[in-house]
């Protein structure tokens, strides 16, 4: 596995606030990775150290194995940290022409290619004030696709659009992706991380829970829950089936974790009947990942 970029304990503070406060992971070449955390988890200053905007206080980051990136290496890198200003009343194709004007990055040539990849040349010479939200988006996406990086990285990409807009940039990523490109996102919905990124690393409050990918990270889960007139005896007996038992004291009952599909309800009951415990409660729960993210993400 190639790694685009390698995050090493990275801290920052603003005075008092402790925004990042050591945090390391890799970015594999070709994933579309999210930096998954609520509002002030420190994802805007994370992605603004990577690009050169913020000073980290402590650690390093290696672009493409270079420290903190040199500027050929920095040429590989498009972002959109903030909507870019573009001219209402210009087309697609003129904004675009600015922009690579001001920028220097890539040529005029490429811009028809980029309206294509960004799925706007067909309204490349309509207003930029005639498109809708998620068209405003994704011109801005092209441009910072200009000069043809390797990596994209991208602070809620999908804020304040409507459910289309939203639909219109998680698809567009996707196929960024599948064009080559990979793709470092900040975003604060689970459900975006899970549709779109192939890894993840969450946040909370500048520390780093957990990343991997994202399947791993989103494993659902089956919990079974039981309950029986005496829950020290149950917990007894289940332990003697080798899992791991977790006890709820105040609700009275214990909880056994399987891969999803794994329990069998059917034999946990038997075991449980056969070492003389009659369950008063046997039910199966899905863990949901929303609860798994707000478990990881919750004091
Ligand atoms: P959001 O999704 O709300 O943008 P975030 O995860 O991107 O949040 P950051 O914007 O990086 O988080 O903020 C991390 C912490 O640092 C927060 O507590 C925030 O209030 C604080 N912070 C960010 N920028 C500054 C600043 N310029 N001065 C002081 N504190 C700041």
């Amino acid at each position: 596995m190639s790694v685009v970029l390698s995050i090493k304990n990275l801290a920052k503070s603003y005075g008092a606030v402790r925004a990042l406060n050591g945090v390391s992971f890799d970015v594999p070449q070709g994933s579309v990775f999210g930096i998954l955390g609520p509002n002030g988890s420190g994802k805007t200053t994370l992605l603004g150290i990577v690009m050169d905007v913020l000073r980290a206080n402590k650690g390093e980051f290696y672009w493409f194995g270079q420290p903190g990136g040199s500027p050929e290496q920095r040429k590989k890198i498009g972002s959109l940290l903030e909507t870019p200003n573009f001219y209402s009343y210009l087309s697609g194709t003129d904004n675009l022409k600015i922009s690579q004007a001001i920028s220097g990055r890539g040529t005029r040539k490429d811009i028809d290619e980029i309206l294509k990849k960004v799925n706007l040349y067909d309204r490349r010479w309509s207003s930029f004030k005639s498109f809708s939200l998620g068209m405003k988006q994704r011109l801005a996406i092209g441009a910072a696709l200009l000069g043809d990086p390797k990596v994209l990285v991208l602070d809620e990409p999908t804020n304040g659009l409507d459910p289309v807009g939203i639909a219109e940039i998680r698809n567009l990523i996707v196929e960024l992706k599948d064009k080559g490109h990979t793709i470092i996102m900040a975003s604060h919905l689970l459900d975006e991380v899970e549709k779109v990124c192939t890894h993840a690393a969450i946040l909370k409050t500048g520390n780093i829970i957990t990343t991997g990918t994202v399947e791993d990270i989103m494993k659902d889960e089956d919990v079974v829950e039981l309950s029986a007139a005496d829950i020290n005896v149950l917990l007894k007996v289940l332990q003697n089936m080798g899992k791991e038992v977790l006890l709820d004291e105040k609700a009275n009952t214990v909880q056994i974790i399987f891969p999803k599909g794994m329990a069998k309800m059917e034999e946990i009951n038997r075991h449980c009947f056969d070492n003389g415990v009659v369950l008063t409660q046997l039910v199966l729960r899905k863990k949901r990942l929303e609860a798994r993210f707000f478990e990881l993400t919750s004091n």
